[in-house]
């Protein structure tokens, strides 16, 4: 390549626009517009900068002025993509963590949408004094997990910290190896006992522990025997492990308290659909556990939440803690709590909660759909669709081993790559987020709501 003079980078530079003159582009007059003169103004001197960069890098050739236009709208495409908005999830992932778990029910979100504007959070229509927050979710929880008692604070991180905090401080706290787990990242039991000011007390391996291990590491000092689900993480084989009726007999004769985090917290038995791993909370309660925890928005199909049921006289003492109020849910997952625990009052869960509806979904509806989306598509130039038989995933930490069948709708394309196609359906409005595999793009509806199948068709009749 030959090398381009100094006076012609010089010469290119005085061609770079202005702030002024981007600024007065189409593409700048709609940002002002839309972002505000101050901020139109720093992106657009933002976008001449880059372009000042190649230039003096000797990358840049032909007309600047469109090129800073061009630059000028993407870097407010790029912008605009960093905030939080409806995405479709065509992953087959159900309960997606970085898609933001749960898709609500219909009712939930009208509930939400009701109670952003005043509502009766902490007053009570009854007697028009002061009212308790929660206490109609927390009557909910009583009748569906059979508890004595339940309170709800922002998430099941919080709810664990907040039980080993309150009652096992300053003690010991009795834990089989095997839970010690890392859930999701940033919730790792031995942490989270730690920062509770108790001490981990762990029994047995990794794969085998039995209740005499526990009882053996029963001291003076000992003040809780805790069970965590292993959720995302599950060891097969050789293994075992007490059951909650052995452990809960344990505590009670050793007048410890037993603490059950179960984690993605099925409210329902889910067998049924395959999922026979997952611990149900009213279960666990009736087999004993003093206090369990459990979260709203992975298997329950609710907000973010954590939510903690167990005797009366331990809940109450949460309840009067001061970090209750440090804990506490807000307003607006409160309400969609309530509105998804009403469908499970009512018996309406699996229709109306999209978690369980897409647990439900058998594979033959899927494959029914996926034939009427391909056909809604067409020929697209380049283009090859199938559809195959594969396995969609539960996710959230719940599950692992549990892989519903699906029909994935599968593209390949002469000339793009799958991460082509994969970029261009999630840059399309509403992104559309899919996974690869096999250097293919796959396209799995059962997390997709029906109505959205038409924005699918539309983003791919775009290639
Ligand atoms: C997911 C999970 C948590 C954390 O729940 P969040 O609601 O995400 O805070 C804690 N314990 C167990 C066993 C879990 O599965």
């Amino acid at each position: 390549m030959p090398k381009i003079r100094k006076a012609d980078k010089n010469a290119d530079l005085r061609q770079l626009p202005s702030v002024d003159d981007l600024l007065r582009t189409a593409t700048g007059k709609d940002l002002v517009d839309s972002a505000g003169q101050k901020h139109a103004t720093e992106l657009a001197r933002a976008a001449i900068g880059d372009l000042r960069d190649k230039v003096l890098a000797e990358r840049v050739t032909g007309d600047l002025a469109s090129q800073a236009e061009s630059a000028l709208m993407e870097l407010a495409a790029a912008e605009s993509r960093t905030g939080l908005r409806r995405v479709i999830n065509a992953t087959g992932v159900i309960v997606h963590t970085n898609l933001g778990r749960s898709p609500l029910s219909v009712a939930a979100r009208k509930a939400i949408a009701d109670a952003a504007g005043t509502t009766n959070l902490e007053y009570s229509l009854e007697t028009g004094k002061r009212g308790r927050r929660g206490s109609r979710v927390e009557q909910l929880l009583i009748e569906l997990t059979g508890a004595e008692d339940a309170i709800v604070v922002n998430n099941c991180a919080a709810a664990a910290f907040f039980v080993l905090t309150v009652f096992a401080t300053g003690g010991e706290v009795v834990i089989s190896r095997g839970e010690l787990v890392e859930i999701g990242g940033d919730f790792r039991v031995p942490d989270v006992l730690e920062q509770s000011g108790a001490t981990l007390k762990d029994v047995g391996t990794t794969n085998r522990t039995k209740l005499a291990d526990y009882e053996k590491a029963c001291r003076k000092d000992t003040k809780m025997l805790l069970r965590v689900h292993p959720s995302n993480y599950r060891i097969v084989g050789f293994t075992s492990t007490p059951s909650v009726k052995e452990l809960a007999s344990l505590a009670k004769k050793r007048k410890l308290i037993f603490f059950e985090d179960i984690g993605s917290g099925a409210l329902i038995d889910l067998d049924k659909y395959g999922l026979t791993d997952e611990p149900v909370a009213s279960r666990s309660l009736r087999d004993g556990a003093d206090i369990v925890t459990f979260s709203g928005d992975k298997l329950l199909g609710g907000p973010q939440a954590g939510i903690i049921a167990g005797r009366r006289k331990f809940i109450e003492k949460l309840r009067k803690h001061p970090l209750q109020r440090a804990l506490r849910v807000d307003k607006l997952a409160l309400s969609a709590l309530e509105a998804t625990l009403d469908a499970y009052q009512h018996g309406n869960a699996v229709d109306e909660i999209p978690v369980l509806r897409q647990i439900a979904m058998p594979a033959s509806r899927i494959k029914t759909r996926a034939t009427r989306l391909v056909k809604r598509i067409g020929k697209v130039s380049g283009l090859t669709i199938t559809i195959e038989p594969g396995n969609s995933v539960v996710g959230g930490g719940s599950a692992p081993n549990v892989h519903p069948e699906t029909a994935l709708i599968t593209l390949t394309h002469k000339t793009k790559t799958a991460h082509d196609i994969e970029q261009e359906l999630r840059r399309s409005g509403p992104p559309v987020i899919t996974r690869i595999e096999g250097g293919r793009v796959l396209i799995d509806l059962r997390t997709v709501e029906p109505k959205d199948e038409a924005v699918i068709a539309k983003a791919i009749s775009k290639k």
